[in-house]
């Protein structure tokens, strides 16, 4: 079953602040709590899923790991108990910067008369890793749009020569108050949409934004045993955020494309194997494709079709168990085609041979043949 994402639960933004997400959850837990809603399962169920929310985002460490790989991040049983902050995370942690760093929570409601102080939004990019990269890791350039400051107004969206003025509406608080009923109720200013600034003659090239759309290049690396869905957080490298707000993060969502050979579960890797017949009845050695090159395996004689043969450690090392995973090769025996009237001729003659005693030859078959007799009541 998906598990919800913990936000969602709380009902907070991703961005939320400590005090935010403590409030959110007491308020779910004096909803759901068991003791206040007596015999009511899916009041119990949703309790317990806030208390597990709460117990990772209020951890500055936990809500990390979370914000950049999701419940495998957390969850003990999806990360062979591995865990992060560890002593083996630190060359991992390195390479990224501050990826555990505190999540930007305050800044709304800024300093003085500057109101409307924001950080920048939370930007995804989703980018595709062929299997051996994911495996081995790599760095990689994403290009990203971006907002860059206007060259021509230097950011101030006025016209050359002119300056933008203070708002009349507000007075450059950016807040204006309305009087609703009774209440007195504060809100942005709607003609400078909080800036707190008018700007008579806008520039020609930013039309007055100050902003103008551009593409930035980004280094990414990607750490080896990265799997589908893993996330890597570039901090600060979001949306800018609006009036000397701090950027949004960038988050690049990992998805892994199709590979020819493999399929990925987890840190191990299947293949399918197709076994010639005679191989496959007298045994013999193959050689079999793996991530680290051609690795030879012995086929045991009498080997069928479906049967596994593991390589340990042929998998892939995972990006938080550490663990190398295996290699499982799932036997398909091929049926010869187009044969030559000389390979006919010996098939026959081994049929001739094996129908002799086809209960010792084929048992399967054999028993088969016995329930089909069975079942038509022969
Ligand atoms: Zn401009
Ligand atoms: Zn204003």
């Amino acid at each position: 079953m998906a598990k919800r994402d913990y936000y969602e639960i709380l009902g907070v933004n991703r961005d939320a602040t400590e005090e935010e997400i403590k409030k959110a959850y007491r308020k779910l837990a004096m909803k759901f709590h068991p003791d206040r809603n007596p015999d009511n399962p899916k009041a119990e169920e949703q309790f317990k899923e806030a208390k597990e929310a709460y117990e990772v985002l209020s951890d500055k460490q936990k809500r990390g790991a979370y914000d950049q790989f999701g419940h495998a991040g957390v969850d003990p049983s999806a990360g062979a108990g591995a865990g992060f902050g560890g002593a083996g995370m630190g060359g991992f942690a390195d390479a990224f910067g501050d990826i555990f760093g505190d999540i930007f929570g305050g800044g709304r409601g800024g300093g003085g008369g500057r109101s409307n102080v924001y950080r920048g939004a939370d930007l995804r990019y989703n980018l595709e890793v062929s299997l051996e990269d994911a495996a081995r890791g790599t760095e990689t350039r994403i290009r990203i749009p971006t907002m860059a400051e206007c060259d021509t107004c230097n950011g101030t969206g006025a016209k050359k020569g002119s300056e933008p003025k203070v708002c009349p509406t507000c007075g450059g608080h950016g807040q204006v108050r309305m009087q609703q009923g009774f209440f007195s109720i504060q809100q942005t200013c709607p003609k400078c949409h909080g800036t707190g600034r008018f700007i008579a003659d806008p520039c020609n090239t930013c039309h007055g934004a100050g902003r103008v759309n551009q593409h930035k290049t980004l280094s990414v690396k990607i750490p080896s045993g990265i799997d589908e869905g893993d996330r890597i957080r570039l901090s600060g490298e979001g949306e800018p955020g609006v009036n000397g707000g701090p950027a949004g993060d960038l988050y690049v969502q990992i998805h892994l494309k199709p590979h020819s050979m493999f399929q990925r579960d987890h840190d191990d890797l299947h293949c399918e194997m197709p076994v010639g017949f005679t191989v496959a009845a007298l045994g013999g050695e193959i050689e079999i494709p793996t991530l680290d090159g051609i690795a030879k395996l012995k086929i045991p004689a009498e080997t069928q079709t479906g049967k596994v043969f593991r390589l340990r450690g042929k998998g892939i090392k995972g990006v938080r168990s550490h663990a190398h995973g295996d290699l499982m090769c799932h036997v398909v025996v091929e049926t010869p085609v187009k044969l030559t009237d000389r390979q006919k001729e010996l098939l026959r003659e081994f049929e001739e041979i094996n129908r002799g005693d086809a209960a010792r030859h084929n048992p399967k078959a054999q028993s088969w043949m016995d329930k089909v007799k069975d079942f038509f009541g022969g």
